[in-house]
């Protein structure tokens, strides 16, 4: 038998020569067979190639019947060959046929052959395909030789990830790799994007597998992960993540796995073998991924990311290159495809041709979803195993609408999409012409549509949706997206951007609406059992006025001269809303002191999140000039349904009869006292929950700026009288079989309202 270490080494080498030589793909196959056969004393060597249609083919063999080649095939699962596929494992037997699953290929001849390796052809923890050696003589392969063929499927790996085996099978089918596939996913941001991956951490692609040292390889090795477990010490160190949390938790893992002997002898192992430091960890971590990505355990799976993580920064440390995303050289559409990735992190991408964003894990509350919708792109995210997936380049298309991501697309799906893109283009067009339109019912009555927003970005909107202004301005998406705290001088300089926008239309800021889910990436968060319970928005303000004394006063200065309306998130008692008013007088006398100009009027608004507000909306109607409903929060926590759930999203609808009798009864309280009373969450953008808004007496809806053209085109064709004489006696009647969403849509196919 030949020697443990020289053996691997020398049939590496001699593959390198292959893979330099002028032949045609399948003149190199089949010498890469003989090679391998020759150099492990195997009287038979086949590779297996997975096609698009889930069969093993046949590629190339020394020493079954020549003539089976492209002939035979198993399907994934079945026999032997079939097996590693579906398991991504090594079997190694020394009495195949004795193995149940073993299935019999007449046209191969392998009857008279008794041992078997077969190793699965890897790439980032996918089988591609299956390499095999077998000998007539009963034996068990040494861990070594077991160890030497996988090393040696990683060259196969890059020939079919090339491309270069395409083509060659009879059938004409693609490869696996080539195969067009569609994801489900869970819609973030609505929206159809088409255009080409780019990976938000591009893959490094390891083009040199073969060295020429292997000291040399393994000094290489050792110095990178000696700088890599440096790198990682400083992250522990810093200030930000010197006290507990999950950000140093993570951490913590990454220096234990980077100190993993079990991992650093396995890449030792791969260099002693023949193979570069590079492609050394990537062979290692390609087995890792195989291995854990079966895992149903979320916690290892979890680990997985991490260990790919430490992973990717080894790969950067031995290729020197700088950490971070890589957008350059983008041209055309582009969508990024990611495992998550923090809000500011999107901004660095150039918008112009970014058409949308694919994440592996992300939730429709992550912070970088709620930048992605204000840029306009469509997000879709929970896409399983995208980025073992995706190659950079490859085609892709997300639909934020239906939550599905199709990659590598066949053309007629791509076809069906651009009519799809093309179909909604027009609508938008049709909604454009609404635009000049004054917002009234068909029944005469005026209704102000206006637009929630939060970043700079969003101001364009005004103009294009035909907002009435502003009707929500979420100021703590200025502090989510930003790397530090925004200073005094920063926030009023957005305020002031904003109001210019806006001209006369109103704006409503609301203060901060931090806590919950909303978190600050450099501010320490809390760890609480029940963050949407605890201490959040408001309650945080009033324990740390610092921060809403410092927005009051940006506020303040920014609207000097102007007309200022600020109001407060989820607020619980109305003594809160007092407290908050000395606080204001406090800053007012200040910049009076000091001699600013101020805001020719201010009023402030309460939001009604939060159900214990309903029975004291009397005494709250003295200490405020208007309310507004933040409709997410309040159904949330009237009904103890999860806005973010999305285990129990169906269960999230407005449109129930409670919550209705509730909106209902604001309206009334609101209009006895005569207080301007509006809705700004979701509900308000969907022409039929509006529809019902309108129907309980709302005359201010504030949403997202793409619903305004549908709203309007609803509103414009609405007899509101007609729907509330039809509504608010069911509302307020017993349960009745119909549900009021049925009820709703009878009403409006009845009466032509498109919904
Ligand atoms: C709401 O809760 O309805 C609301 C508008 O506020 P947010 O969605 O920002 O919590
Ligand atoms: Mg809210």
């Amino acid at each position: 038998m030949r020697d443990a270490v020289t053996g691997p080494r020398v049939l590496l080498k001699r593959l390198r020569e292959v893979m330099a030589e002028p032949l045609d793909a399948q003149e190199r196959l089949d010498k890469i067979v003989r090679h391998i056969a020759a150099n492990m004393v195997a009287e038979v060597c086949s590779v297996y190639v997975l096609r698009a249609d889930s069969v093993l083919e046949l590629f190339a063999t020394e020493g079954l019947n020549p003539g089976a080649v492209h002939e035979a095939s198993l399907r994934v699962g079945q026999g032997l060959v079939g097996t590693i596929a579906a398991t991504a494992r090594a079997l190694n037997l020394s009495d195949a046929q004795s193995h149940p699953a073993f299935a019999y290929l007449p046209e191969t001849g392998e009857e008279s052959f008794h041992s078997f390796l077969g190793v699965p052809i890897l790439r980032s923890g996918r089988a591609l395909g299956v390499l095999v050696v077998q000998n007539k003589a009963q034996r068990v392969y040494r861990d070594d030789e077991v160890e030497a063929l996988e090393t040696t499927a990683m060259v196969l790996a890059e020939l079919i990830a090339a491309g270069e085996l395409e083509g060659l099978n009879r059938q004409g089918t693609g490869l696996d790799l080539s195969r067009p596939l569609q994801l489900g996913a869970t819609p973030l941001a609505e929206g159809i994007g088409l255009g080409y991956v780019v990976l938000h951490e591009p893959r490094i692609v390891v083009t040199d597998l073969f060295n020429e040292d292997a000291d040399t390889e393994v000094a290489r090795l050792r110095d990178a992960l000696g700088r890599l477990r440096i790198s990682i010490d400083d992250l522990l160190g810093r200030r930000e993540v010197a006290s507990d949390g999950e950000h140093r938790e993570v951490l913590e893992a990454y220096r234990m796995f980077a100190n993993d002997r079990g991992w650093v002898r396995r890449m030792e192992e791969a260099i002693a073998n023949g193979l570069t430091a590079e492609a050394a960890v990537e062979k290692v971590q390609s087995d890792n991924r195989a291995r854990m990505s079966r895992q149903h355990d979320p916690y290892l799976r979890e680990r997985l990311h991490d260990f790919d993580d430490l992973a990717y920064r080894l790969l950067r440390e031995l290729v020197g290159k700088p950490h971070g995303p890589i957008a350059e050289h983008i041209t055309g559409d582009y969508i990024v495809v990611a495992r998550n990735m923090g809000a500011a992190e999107l901004l660095d991408y150039s918008k112009e041709n970014l058409r949308g964003l694919v994440l592996e894990e992300g939730t429709a509350t992550s912070h970088v979803a709620i930048v992605a919708r204000a840029l306009g792109i469509a997000v879709v995210g929970q896409v399983t195993e995208v980025l073992s997936m995706a190659e950079s380049g490859n085609a892709i298309i997300v639909d934020g609408y239906d939550g599905v991501v199709h990659l590598r697309p066949a053309a007629d799906v791509e076809a069906a999409y651009a009519e799809k893109v093309r179909f909604r283009a027009q609508r938008q067009a049709a909604y454009d012409e609404l635009r000049a339109l004054p917002s009234r019912s068909a029944d005469g009555t005026d209704i102000t549509l206006m637009m929630n927003a939060g970043l700079a970005m969003d101001l364009p909107q005004l103009e294009q949706s035909g907002a009435g202004g502003i009707g929500l301005f979420r100021t703590e998406l200025q502090f989510m997206v930003a790397s530090h705290f925004p200073k005094p001088r920063e926030q009023e300089e957005l305020y002031k951007q904003v109001i210019d926008a806006a001209g006369e239309r109103p704006v409503t800021f609301r203060t901060l609406d931090i806590g919950g889910d909303k978190v600050l990436p450099y501010a320490q968060g809390l760890s609480e059992e029940n963050p949407a319970l605890g201490w959040r928005a408001l309650r945080l303000s009033i324990d740390r006025p610092g921060l809403i004394r410092m927005q009051f006063r940006a506020l303040f200065k920014a609207a000097a001269g102007k007309k200022l309306r600020v109001m407060l998130p989820m607020v619980t008692e109305v003594r809160e809303v007092r407290t908050v008013r000395r606080i204001i007088d406090r800053e007012i006398a200040i910049l009076t002191r000091f001699g600013y100009n101020l805001p020719t009027s201010f009023k402030l608004g309460a939001m009604i999140e939060v159900p214990s507000l309903l029975w004291q909306l009397d005494e709250l109607m003295d200490e405020v000039d208007f309310l507004s409903v933040g409709s997410n929060d309040l159904f949330q926590f009237f009904t103890a349904t999860d806005r973010g759930n999305s285990q129990i999203a169906s269960r999230f609808d407005p449109l129930n009869r409670a919550f209705l009798r509730a909106l209902r009864f604001i309206v009334e309280k609101a209009q006895a006292r005569g207080k301007p009373v509006s809705l700004c969450g979701e509900m308000a953008g969907n022409p039929l929950t509006a529809m019902a808004l309108l129907g309980v007496g709302f005359k201010t809806l504030s949403m997202s700026p793409a619903a305004i053209g549908p709203v309007k085109a609803m509103l414009l064709d609405l007899d509101i009288a007609k729907l509330s004489d039809m509504l608010l006696p069911l509302i307020a009647s017993p349960h009745r079989e119909q549900t009021v969403r049925e009820l709703l849509i009878d009403f409006a196919q009845a009466n032509k309202v498109p919904y």
